[in-house]
């Protein structure tokens, strides 16, 4: 039994058995037994029912966000803002089974067509900083496509995708299509990697770990979605709406206190307005609500354990902190939105994803200099470019090697446009379009039409 706590007090919320190997592969077993099952429902079926799936989801999201905010921590207005996207995501891939159409080729002698086929039992790994949208971008697109999905979520957070499970249930989703095996990630989550009749791992957590997994997957050339760490930039142009750039800066980084891969946790600043921006910048961070997350005003939260709290306070031991501003004192795991100058691009705070509510900020020269440090990093997911010249925000959105970027503003993720990393922040993408390609395999059908 592993105790599940309320990241604001530290009290048990739950208590909730882990999965052993022995129970991880009867249920990969089942899976496969469903799958040939689930591939066969007429695609018109396979859509309604993920169409009910997310009006399921949608007369509950009160009480998803509310569970959310006791296991997470998250605030309400963010665990709501996430119950509605596992909702949205539901319904943006229920449109796909009717529309994976294949392609026809011209070829000589025949007719030649393309089949988008699913793969099978799908392996979703889930990490503990956002539980339930990470979660649907894995098993809605994979369900979709016709695989079946095994989801092991993260220890410290399982309580959302044991209810969605059962939400699923409710909506009519035949059994062992989609199954919840929450557990350790040394048991479950290798299991999935080692199990031959798990077809492909959609993997989200850290750079270490997905490393370790794809090492696992090309033993049997097991299929493979990573979405990994991130050390994004915030690139603040000197002629940039410096108000506005200061203002929504810290919602870039602190939001769910850091713990958030796109968190834009380096801000560069071009030189001539750099103390310009640490002074407007100041006023945005002591302003921010870090309250009890169940609370309607709350901003910001605490940190997921005592153990991520640790480790986030060690970035700060030694650093030029500039200023921070508050949270709780008292039960929890609380930590304050901390401003930290940097004053070389190669110390510890500025090079590593801390995630947590820290940000380091650095003064750059000219554009050449702004793009060479926003690279000098091993990640690249997101990043953010604020500026008034177009021409500047389209060269450097190309330049800057990161995923998903963003010009006068800090959106990454959006269920209809593609997200996912370059470099070591992962392999493949999530989201719009294209997600539900990274779930089937294409096979070409030659019909020969000469007798
Ligand atoms: P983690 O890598 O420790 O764990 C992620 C998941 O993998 C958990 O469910 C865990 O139990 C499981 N796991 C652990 N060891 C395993 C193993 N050997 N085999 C299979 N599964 C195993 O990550 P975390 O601490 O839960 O999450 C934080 C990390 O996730 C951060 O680095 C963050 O940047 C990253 N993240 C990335 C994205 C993205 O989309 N790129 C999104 C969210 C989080």
């Amino acid at each position: 039994m592993t105790e599940v706590r309320n990241p604001a007090t530290g009290e048990v919320v739950a208590e909730v058995a882990g999965t052993s190997a022995g129970e991880v592969d009867a249920a990969i077993g089942r899976a496969a037994g469903a799958f040939e099952r689930w591939r066969a429902v007429a695609p018109g079926e396979r859509a309604r029912l993920l169409r009910r799936f997310a009006s399921v989801v949608d007369a509950h999201l009160e009480e998803l966000a509310r569970l959310e905010v006791r296991n997470s921590g998250h605030t309400i207005g963010n665990a709501r803002w996430e119950a509605g996207n596992v909702r949205d995501v539901l319904d943006y891939y229920a449109g796909a089974p009717e529309r994976l159409t294949g392609r026809q080729i011209p070829v000589p002698g025949g007719l030649d067509v393309t089949f988008h086929e699913p793969l099978g039992v799908v392996g979703v790994i889930v990490p503990w900083n956002f539980p339930m949208p990470i979660a649907a971008w894995g098993f809605a697109p994979a369900l979709a496509a016709g695989n079946t999905v095994v989801l092991k979520p993260a220890e410290l957070t399982p309580l959302t995708a044991l209810r969605l499970a059962e939400l699923a249930c409710e909506a009519g989703l035949p059994e062992d299509v989609f199954t919840v095996l929450p557990g350790a990630g040394s048991v479950v989550g290798e299991r999935f990697v080692t199990h031959p009749a798990v077809r492909k791992i959609c993997f989200t957590g850290s750079t270490e770990v997905g490393t370790r997994i794809m090492a696992g997957c090309a033993a049997q050339v097991k299929r493979v979605t990573l979405e990994l760490g991130g050390k994004s930039a915030n690139l603040v142009f000197a002629d940039a709406d410096l108000e506005r750039a200061a203002a929504t800066a810290p919602y870039a980084v602190f939001d769910n206190a850091g713990q958030d891969c796109c968190a834009r946790s380096r801000i560069l600043v071009q030189r001539p307005v750099y103390d310009r921006f640490l002074e407007l910048l100041e006023p945005a961070v002591r302003a921010l609500r870090v309250e009890d997350p169940a609370r309607e005003t709350a901003e910001m939260g605490p940190l997921i354990s005592a153990g991520q709290r640790d480790r986030v306070a060690g970035y700060v031991d030694g650093a030029r902190v500039a200023y921070t501003g508050s949270c709780p004192t008292g039960p929890g795991w609380w930590y304050p939105p901390t401003v930290l100058l940097a004053e070389a691009p190669t110390e510890r705070h500025w090079q590593e994803e801390i995630f947590g509510p820290v940000v380091s900020v650095l003064p750059f020269d000219d554009e050449a200099d702004a793009v060479r440090l926003a690279n000098d990093t091993e990640y690249g997911l997101s990043g953010s470019i604020w500026t008034r010249d177009v021409g500047r925000a389209v060269r450097v959105a190309r330049a800057v090697e990161s995923g998903n970027l963003s010009v006068n503003s800090h959106s990454s993720v959006r269920y209809w446009t593609p997200f996912g990393g370059m470099k070591r922040s992962g392999l493949g993408r999530e989201l719009g379009p294209d997600a539900l390609h990274a779930f089937t395999d294409v096979k070409n059908v030659f019909i020969a039409t000469e007798s």
